[in-house]
């Protein structure tokens, strides 16, 4: 297990009370087999296993789970989920984090830690490319990651030779039904924004 920035896990004694705490409750189940961290093929660039987040979200350390980059650099993929034997939901409790670590640098809340910074922005950029051609239309996705991340010419050199495979299309695809794909969207958008607007009236109701 990775365990770069595990002085947190001493150090970070923040209880933070969630609204989605009945998913976090799942993580109980959790008796720290640690075979979801065996199969876990994003493993060797996460900051802390599956396995340590699971305990951490289990001991109700939302805060500190979500300044991890395992969050943002789990690919959902649920290899975790077929191997655990107490069906401990990784992946949604993963998903639940991200979320709600980006809303609150979305909001101004947090900057994020700096190592995660372009993790969050590639999150961003994806979602955004998504939105707008109904899939991934990697070289627009590429090219505004390194306009805005200033590291302009990562991974240029395998332009060419991705091209000439075939992988890297000049020509976006839209898929049909764009409009109705938008409204899903649309519709997470107002979600959000309806939960942002029911989490600050909850905050300041107990201010
Ligand atoms: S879903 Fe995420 S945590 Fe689980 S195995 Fe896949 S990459 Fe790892
Ligand atoms: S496989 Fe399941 S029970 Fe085992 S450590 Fe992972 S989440 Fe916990």
């Amino acid at each position: 297990m990775s365990t770069n920035n595990s002085h947190k896990s001493q150090n970070s004694h923040d209880h933070d009370k969630d609204s989605d705490s009945h998913v976090y409750e799942e993580a109980h189940k959790c008796y720290q087999c640690g075979k979801c961290f065996a199969g876990c093929p994003m493993s060797d660039v996460m900051d802390i296993s599956p396995t340590h987040l699971m305990r951490l979200v289990h001991l109700n350390e939302i805060k500190e789970a979500m300044s991890y980059n395992t969050i943002w650099v789990c690919a959902a993929c649920e290899s975790c989920m077929t191997r655990c034997p107490q069906q401990v939901p990784i992946v949604e409790i993963m998903d639940l984090l991200r979320q709600k670590a980006f809303k609150k640098i979305q909001n101004g809340e947090s900057d994020g830690e700096e190592s995660i910074k372009n993790v969050v922005l590639a999150h961003k950029l994806f979602l955004e490319n998504v939105k707008f051609f109904g899939r991934v239309f990697e070289p627009a996705l590429a090219g505004m990651y390194n306009l805005q991340s200033l590291d302009w010419f990562k991974d240029v050199e395998k332009g060419p030779s991705m091209f000439f495979k075939g992988k890297l299309p000049i020509i976006p695809h839209r898929i049909k039904g764009i409009k109705s794909f938008k409204k899903i969207f649309d519709n997470c958008k107002r979600k959000h924004e309806n939960e942002n607007e029911h989490e600050h009236k909850h905050e300041h109701e107990h201010e």
